[in-house]
C-alpha cells in the first residue's frame, strides 16, 4: 500500500532521519535554511545513482566524455550566460509580517500572504538575483566578486574545445559532469526538493546544427529509460513540454521529465535544446573562436547543444517517495522502502539465527565475502529474527540472509527477499554468485 499524499513528505522526512539517510544541516544549531547532510545510507544512495548515471553517461558509450570543472568560475562567464542580467526570480514582501516570497506563487498571486494570511499587503515585485556572491582574494571589492556556480552546464560550454581537442571526438558528442551548483532560492522547500546548495548531473551534446531536433528526440527516450530502468513506475512518470512562455531566452525547445510528487507533478530533469547561444556568448565575451572545423568539407560551425539536465537530489526524493511504501503483515504495518537493488545502500544483510554455536563467526565470514565482492553488506546480530528484517525493509536492504544450524551442517543459508518475502535456501559458496545475478539482471 502506498501512502496518502498529504503525510508522505513528513513520514519520508522522519524515515530519513531514522535510519540515517538525510539530517538538516547544522542541525544542533536549530538547522540552516534549506539545506540538508546525506547520512551513512543516504549517502551510499547518492553515490549509487550518480554512479549508475556516469556509467550510463560516459562509461558505455564513445561518444561522451566526463569532465569535473571548478565552482568558482571567471565572472566575465556569468555575463556571458545572462546570469548576472537574467537569473532572476521576482521577489514580493509582506509589509506585514516582513517575510518575502516568489511573486509568482499561486497563494501570493492571490493577494494573500502566505504566512500571516494579510490579504493585497505586498509590495510591488523586483526582480531577485539567485546568483550566490563572494569575494575572490582579500579585497572585497567589485573587482574581485565571483559568483558560486547556478549550474555546471557553463563549466562545460568553455571547455568545449579543450576537450574535443584532447579526447579527439567529432560532432556529435557529449561532455558530463556531476557537482555542486548554488541558488539563493526565495521560497525553498520540500524537504530536498528544492535547496540552496544541489547537485547536478548534466550533459551537453554537441551537434551540427540542423541535426539537432533529432537528437533532441533520441535524448528524450535514452533519459526517460534511465529513470525506468531504476524501477520508477512509470504511471507517474511524464514528460511537460514547455510553452513559448515557459521556454529560457537560449532554448529552442525544452521538456521536463516530471514526477508525482506527494505535491504535484513536478520537473526532476530538463531537456533543453539550447541552439549555439552559449557558445556563441562565450565566443563573444571571451573574444575566441569556438566554432567545429568538420573534417571532410572544413565547414565551420558553432554547434547547437542539446543538453540533459538532472537533479540528483530531486532524484533522490523521487527515488524514496516511489520506494515507500506500508503493508500490513500479520496483524503489524510493515514498512518497505522497496528501491531498487541497483540504488539501495546496503544489498545485503547477514544474520546468525543464534549468537552461539559458532553461526557469529559463520555471519561474518559471509560478510567479508560479499564485502570482498564489493556487494555492501550489514552484519546484524541483535534482537528476534523478525524485528531484524523490519530494520533491514525499512532501510530498503533487497536480501536478508540467515545463517542458522543447517549452514554448519549443510553449508547452506536463507535468503529471504525484501518485497515478496519469499525465502530460498542457497549454498554458502553460491551467495555472492545469486546476488551478482540479481543485481546485473
Ligand atoms: P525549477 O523550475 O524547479 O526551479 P529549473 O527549471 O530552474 O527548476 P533547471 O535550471 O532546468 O531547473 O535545472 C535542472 C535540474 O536541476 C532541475 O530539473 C532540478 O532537478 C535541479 N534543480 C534546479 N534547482 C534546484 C534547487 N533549487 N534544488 C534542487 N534541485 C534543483
Amino acid at each position: 500500500m502506498f501512502m496518502a499524499d498529504a503525510d508522505l513528505m513528513e513520514t519520508l522526512v522522519s524515515l530519513c532521519k531514522r535510519r540515517g539517510y538525510i539530517f538538516q544541516s547544522s542541525e544542533i544549531y536549530g538547522g540552516t535554511g534549506s539545506v540538508w547532510d546525506y547520512g551513512p545510507l543516504g549517502v551510499e544512495l547518492k553515490r549509487n545513482l550518480k554512479d549508475l548515471w556516469w556509467s550510463a553517461m560516459v562509461h558505455q558509450r564513445d561518444d561522451v566524455e566526463g569532465l569535473d570543472a571548478a565552482i568558482l568560475m571567471h565572472p566575465r562567464v556569468w555575463e556571458a550566460s545572462g546570469h548576472v542580467e537574467g537569473f532572476t526570480d521576482p521577489l514580493v514582501e509582506c509589509t506585514r509580517c516582513h517575510r518575502r516570497f516568489r511573486a509568482d506563487l499561486p497563494e501570493v498571486e492571490g493577494g494573500q500572504c502566505p504566512t500571516c494570511g494579510t490579504k493585497d499587503a505586498f509590495t510591488a515585485p523586483r526582480m531577485f538575483n539567485l546568483m550566490f556572491r563572494t569575494f575572490m582574494g582579500p579585497v572585497e571589492d567589485a573587482a574581485a566578486t565571483v559568483y558560486l556556480r547556478p549550474e555546471t552546464a557553463q563549466g562545460i560550454f568553455v571547455n568545449f574545445l579543450n576537450v574535443q581537442g584532447t579526447a579527439r571526438q567529432k560532432v556529435p558528442f557529449g561532455i558530463a559532469q556531476i557537482g555542486k551548483a548554488f541558488r539563493n532560492e526565495i521560497t525553498p522547500g520540500n524537504f530536498i526538493f528544492r535547496t540552496r546548495e544541489f547537485e547536478q548531473a548534466e550533459m551537453q551534446f554537441f551537434v551540427k546544427p540542423g541535426s539537432d531536433d533529432e537528437w533532441f528526440d533520441s535524448w528524450m527516450d535514452t533519459r526517460m529509460r534511465f529513470h525506468r530502468d531504476l524501477g520508477i513506475r512509470e504511471s507517474k512518470l511524464r514528460f511537460h513540454e514547455h510553452g513559448p512562455d515557459e521556454l529560457a531566452h537560449y532554448a529552442k525547445k525544452a521538456f521536463d521529465i516530471e514526477y508525482e510528487f506527494p505535491f504535484g507533478w513536478k520537473e526532476f530533469e530538463g531537456i533543453h535544446n539550447r541552439t549555439d547561444f552559449d557558445l556563441s556568448r562565450h565566443q563573444e565575451y571571451s573574444g575566441k573562436r569556438l566554432e567545429y572545423i568538420d573534417a571532410p568539407t572544413n565547414e565551420r560551425f558553432v554547434p547547437y547543444v542539446i543538453e540533459t539536465s538532472m537533479g540528483v537530489d530531486r532524484t533522490i526524493l523521487v527515488l524514496l517517495a516511489d520506494a515507500y511504501r506500508e503493508e500490513e503483515v500479520e496483524g503489524e504495518v510493515r514498512v518497505v522502502l522497496g528501491l531498487h537493488p541497483r540504488v539501495a545502500p546496503l544489498k545485503a544483510a547477514v544474520f546468525p539465527l543464534v549468537k552461539k554455536d559458532g553461526l557469529p563467526e559463520l555471519s561474518l565470514k559471509l560478510q567479508a565475502d560479499l564485502r570482498k565482492a564489493a556487494i555492501p553488506a550489514f552484519y546484524d546480530a541483535a534482537g528476534a529474527i523478525g524485528r531484524r528484517y523490519r530494520r533491514q525493509d525499512e532501510a530498503g536492504t533487497p536480501w536478508c540472509i540467515t545463517v542458522d544450524g543447517e549452514t554448519a551442517e549443510q553449508g547452506t543459508v536463507t535468503i529471504r527477499e525484501r518485497d515478496s518475502m519469499e525465502q530460498v535456501r542457497v549454498g554458502l559458496d553460491q551467495v555472492v554468485g545469486w546476488i551478482r545475478e540479481r543485481l546485473a539482471g
